[in-house]
């Protein structure tokens, strides 16, 4: 059976009780066609095996552009650059996350082992996913920022997420440019939330829904993008929060606030804990999208989610629902 026969039959009510064997199946036939690697599906189950276990590696470019040097691998004392330390840590927090809460074992589902440079020459003043590996820079004396970005957990996971979109979203991941690369970007803001909210152990009526707060001179603003009211977060921000303010032709990190704030509203409405309800939703609605995935189809594939996690008429559909109402997209 194609990928999409499988997907439509998981979504049949007459099939509720073989949901997720059948949502399983069809990652699996579309992963098979992708030539990817199938267990980060599979894996959740909550009956599924514990992890391989973390397994990091960061290096130290020292300002240079290369891959730097092994300054600390698993299990290994402190390294004596902080960053590398910070880097460590929130690489661990983000294994952890996804481990124990979304029952994937690392970007692969694989327990791959996850590779950092910090102090990278490619990333100054920034972060980001090469395809395979975690790129942290310095930051620049001179710079609006008084941290560096190492430092941010949610920053660190939403790199992170890049790499889990590559392997979760059959096909290869999600393109890089229009509806869906706003798309990636917004996913990789929501878990890397979710993931800040878990290690604080917030309620998402809470949370600071943002992404770096604390890292920008206050000068400049209080984050990098705002959840709760896109285009708040600092004074270059120019996120809109519905679709009568989509930028035709946009940067992806504008467009992301739409679907950021339809998880934020989705995340408050349901109540309780970002990473209980909305992230499981969010993060099961991957396997249902295509890498070139608009806002419309990527609202349809939360609400499916939402169906196979709660089932047909469920409040958790109604909020999901409406979430995507609010913004504009359904
Ligand atoms: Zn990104």
């Amino acid at each position: 059976m194609s990928p999409a026969t499988l997907r439509r039959l998981a979504l049949h009510p007459d099939c509720a009780g073989a949901r997720d064997a059948l949502l399983a199946s069809a990652e699996a036939s579309a992963t098979l066609a992708g030539r990817r690697s199938v267990l980060g599906m599979l894996s959740l189950s909550v009956t599924h095996p514990p992890s391989v276990g973390r397994r990091r590696e960061v290096f130290d470019a020292a300002g240079a552009k290369g891959l730097g040097s092994l300054a600390r691998s698993e299990g290994e004392p402190a390294a004596l650059d902080p960053m590398a330390n910070a880097a460590y840590d929130a690489t661990g927090t983000t294994y952890d996350f996804y481990a124990s809460v979304l029952r994937r074992d690392s970007i692969d589902g694989l327990g791959m082992r996850i590779e950092t440079t910090v102090n990278s020459g490619f990333a100054p003043d920034n972060a980001m996913w090469s395809g395979s590996r975690l790129l942290l820079g310095e930051r620049t004396p001179k710079g609006p920022f008084v941290r560096c970005f190492a430092t941010a957990l949610d920053v660190v996971a939403h790199e992170i997420t890049h790499g889990v979109l590559q392997y979760a979203v059959p096909g290869g991941g999600l393109s890089h440019e229009g509806q869906a690369g706003a798309l990636a970007e917004s996913w990789c803001d929501v878990l890397g939330c979710v993931v800040l909210q878990w290690h604080r152990q917030e309620v998402a009526t809470a949370a600071e829904w943002a992404i770096g707060g604390g890292l920008l001179d206050p000068g400049f603003g209080a984050a990098l993008r705002s959840l709760a009211a896109p285009g708040t977060a600092w004074i270059g921000d120019d996120q809109p929060s519905d679709m009568s303010g989509y930028v035709n032709g946009g940067d992806p990190h504008t467009n992301s606030g739409i679907p950021n704030h339809a998880f934020y509203l989705a995340a408050t409405a349901l109540g309780g804990r970002s990473w209980e309800k909305a992230a499981p939703i969010w993060y099961r609605a991957l396997a249902l999208l295509t890498p070139r995935a608009t806002f419309a189809e990527a609202a349809q594939a939360t609400v499916d989610a939402a169906t196979l996690l709660y089932g047909a008429g469920s409040l958790e559909v109604e909020v999901v629902t409406e979430a995507w109402q609010r913004v504009k997209v359904l």
